[in-house]
């Protein structure tokens, strides 16, 4: 496998980053999750904004501009001779004296990794998954905003040990007003008296790019959608609930803290929104 490291692909072998790189030290730097199908990345432009609008939260300067970015992406694809792969793009402080100053760091480390897509087992979107209200709170955005795609992701770490002690597949993170946020690496959609509702971003959540296409599929459909504050008697009696993330799409929910949610059943919108999701997806598919 080719890693791009700084400036140049090298094998994974050599793919190595300093003790002294902050993002190590700190958790200091950013990054983005993509997906490509059949050698196209999903969303490419959107990923690259949003990890631009991360680098400049942390007053972090991006080594490459993103038109670069994206062709090393694509370069990443063929090197590796990848259609379906799982893509992240790493861009933390860099290596400089112990110490929080991010001026102690001179270049930022940037990494582009591409490796095979593996799938989801079926029977995650045949059978639903469950998720569970945990009692680990996402991060305030006044202290670490939840908008900061950083590598510092100890907060949906703790979350996720909960959920995986208590058997669920994912966590759902409440706010400081024990409103509903998201799941650790999620997003969370329920659907009420035929509404498709949402956690708002003021909520405290990542502006997730599943999250934002479901969103422009739903209004297509004439589906009325709603970005909003919940609660956890909102997801206790939802119709149907779904999960959405760059490499699971649309993942039905049929369970929270161990009650069924729902009938039980993946729900009728949620899967005409994922099979929407996936006849639409060529327009949503890098061109370059
Ligand atoms: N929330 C969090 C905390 C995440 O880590 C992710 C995964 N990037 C998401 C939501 C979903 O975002 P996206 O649809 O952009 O993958």
């Amino acid at each position: 496998m080719w890693i791009y490291l700084n400036d140049r692909f090298v094998p994974q072998e050599e793919a190595v980053v300093s003790v002294f790189d902050h993002g190590f030290l700190y958790g200091d730097g950013v990054y983005e999750t993509m997906r490509s199908y059949q050698g196209r990345t999903l969303q490419l432009s959107e990923h690259l904004a949003r990890l631009e609008r991360s680098a400049s939260r942390i007053h972090l300067d991006l080594p490459l501009s993103l038109v670069r970015l994206a062709e090393l992406i694509r370069e990443s694809l063929v090197r590796n001779r990848l259609q379906d792969a799982y893509l992240r793009v790493t861009v933390s402080r860099g290596a400089g004296e112990i110490g929080l100053e991010p001026s102690l760091c001179k270049t930022p480390t940037l990494v582009i990794i591409a490796k095979p897509f593996q799938p989801s087992p079926e029977s995650l979107y045949t059978e639903g998954v469950t998720v569970s209200v945990v009692r680990t709170r996402r991060n305030l955005p006044e202290a670490v905003p939840p908008q900061i795609k950083s590598l510092n992701f100890l907060n949906n770490i703790l979350a996720k040990i909960e959920a995986t002690a208590a058997g669920a597949h994912e966590g759902i993170m409440l706010n400081q007003r024990e409103e509903l946020t998201e799941g650790t690496t999620s997003n969370l959609f329920l659907v009420q008296a035929g509404r498709l509702r949402t956690p708002s971003l003021d909520c405290g959540i990542l502006d997730g790019i599943t999250r934002g296409l479901v969103l422009r599929l739903a209004e297509e459909l004439t589906i009325p959608t709603e970005e909003t504050r919940l609660g956890v008697k909102d997801l206790y009696r939802a119709e149907e609930c779904f999960l959405t993330n760059t490499r699971q799409e649309l993942l039905p929910v049929t369970g929270v803290d161990g009650h069924r949610l729902g009938d039980g059943r993946p729900g009728t919108l949620t899967r005409r929104l994922h099979a929407l999701f996936r006849a639409r997806l060529d327009r949503f598919l890098d061109s370059a």
